[in-house]
């Protein structure tokens, strides 16, 4: 589960990883008075459970306590990611001279902690990762390790630090996997961390995620207040309408709608639109019986998402039969219509029958099926996928 940024930097606190004078806020009004206190220029930051607040506007800068004001106002009547806003962090602001990047994660494939620093903070690492792989400095450490000062040294001078700087750096590299290790963390994650002017170092950001599992273990994290964070937590608007429907439902990043069969033909769909080079906006499994009143609920999860640009449909008829999925479906596109492409294939139980009512239901109204284009089992499923890759690009 993840920590919220203020509950993060009061663990970093605690083990001496510098940051500086933070407020938490639940309102505009506070946070002016909050500005007010520190008597300085001010960043206010979104506190959700999600990263690239910076992009989404969710961190911005005041210079006066009116301003805070005003800018807090803005932030907190933002969705970021489908998370509304309800507190902020008001922080002195930093003036920055260099970020970096510094974490310590778990290497699945290797059974590792590894412990990642990048010369370039601030940016998303993953897309460092993509562009520049040689920016990126990794060490592997077996579970029972420790991280040696002469290695965290190592990694702050790959970082490009010189001088008597490295070993502050070196010490926030080993109080971080040590943090890692005593929360029993999956992820510990400093993006960016700052170089001020003075030469002194401070975590402008903090992203932690901890083993729920494994939280019974630590009532020091309980005594702060931080709770095992049911999903709703982490969840997105419409992760949490889809649960509210009993639709099993998760949010990708892609622009592909899913619409599929069941889990197993969803899980593959996804894989295929992967293969041909397309994202996925999402994993669905229509959670049991998909009656109309269900369908009609799948169809408005993707339809409702603006980062959806084209439905990929792919029906298996096994118990449930397809003549039925496009009974309902066609009720959904007479009483909702859709306003993305989509693309859809029908094959086993009674697949015919569910394309003929398709192309029935399409003489009697064409003008609400201009966007959709049924196959049956003529068409292999590589092409379904293959044009949904298309119609989302184009
Ligand atoms: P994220 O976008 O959710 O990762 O939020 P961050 O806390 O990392 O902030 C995003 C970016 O805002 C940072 O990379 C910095 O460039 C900038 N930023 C954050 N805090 C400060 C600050 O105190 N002063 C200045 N000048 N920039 C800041
Ligand atoms: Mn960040």
């Amino acid at each position: 589960m993840r920590l919220y940024e203020h509950e993060a930097k009061s663990l970093f606190a605690k083990l001496g990883i510098p940051v500086k004078g933070e407020a938490v806020v639940n309102s505009p009004e506070e946070a002016k008075e909050a500005a007010a206190k520190k008597g300085t220029s001010v960043v206010l930051k979104a506190q959700v459970l999600t990263g690239g607040r910076g992009k989404a506007g969710g961190i911005q800068m005041a210079d006066t306590p009116g301003e805070a004001l005003e800018v807090a106002k803005k932030i907190m009547a933002l969705k970021i990611r489908g998370f509304p806003v309800e507190r902020l962090l008001v922080a002195e602001k930093l003036d920055i001279q260099q970020e970096f990047y510094v974490g310590v994660t778990i290497d699945r494939i290797n059974y590792k902690i590894v412990v990642i620093v990048c010369p370039e903070g601030g940016v998303d690492i993953e897309e460092t990762a993509k562009k520049s792989p040689e920016k990126i400095h990794r060490l592997s450490l077996s579970i029972n390790d420790s991280l040696y000062p002469y290695q965290a040294i190592a990694l702050a001078k790959a970082l490009g630090v010189t001088g008597g700087e490295v070993r502050k750096v070196g010490a926030i590299i080993v109080n971080l996997h040590k943090l890692f290790k005593s929360c029993d963390a999956k992820l510990v994650e400093i993006n960016p961390l700052v170089r001020l002017a003075d030469g002194s170092y401070v975590a402008a950001d903090a992203r932690m995620s901890i083993d729920d599992d494994a939280l019974f273990r630590h009532s020091e994290l309980m005594a702060m207040g931080i709770e095992k964070r049911h999903e709703e937590g982490e969840m997105t608007e419409r992760e949490q309408q889809a649960r509210e429907w009993s639709i099993p439902y998760l949010d990708l990043d892609g622009n592909i709608g899913m619409f599929p069969g069941g889990a197993g033909f969803g899980i593959m769909g996804n894989d295929f639109i992967e293969h041909f080079g397309g994202k996925p906006a999402n994993f669905m499994d229509s959670g049991g019986g998909p009656s109309p009143e269900r369908l009609a609920k799948m169809l408005v999860l993707l339809d409702e998402n603006t980062q959806v640009k084209a439905i990929f449909g792919a029906r298996f008829g096994g118990i449930s039969r397809c003549d039925d999925f496009a009974k309902g479906v066609i009720m959904f596109l007479k009483e909702h219509g859709l306003s993305k492409p989509m693309v859809m294939r029908m094959t086993g139980n009674m697949w015919q029958e569910g394309v003929r009512l398709f192309e029935e239901a399409k003489r009697e109204h064409p003008e609400l099926f201009e966007k959709i284009e049924i196959h049956g089992i003529e068409t292999p499923i590589e092409e379904i996928a293959k044009r949904a890759v298309e119609l989302a690009k184009s």
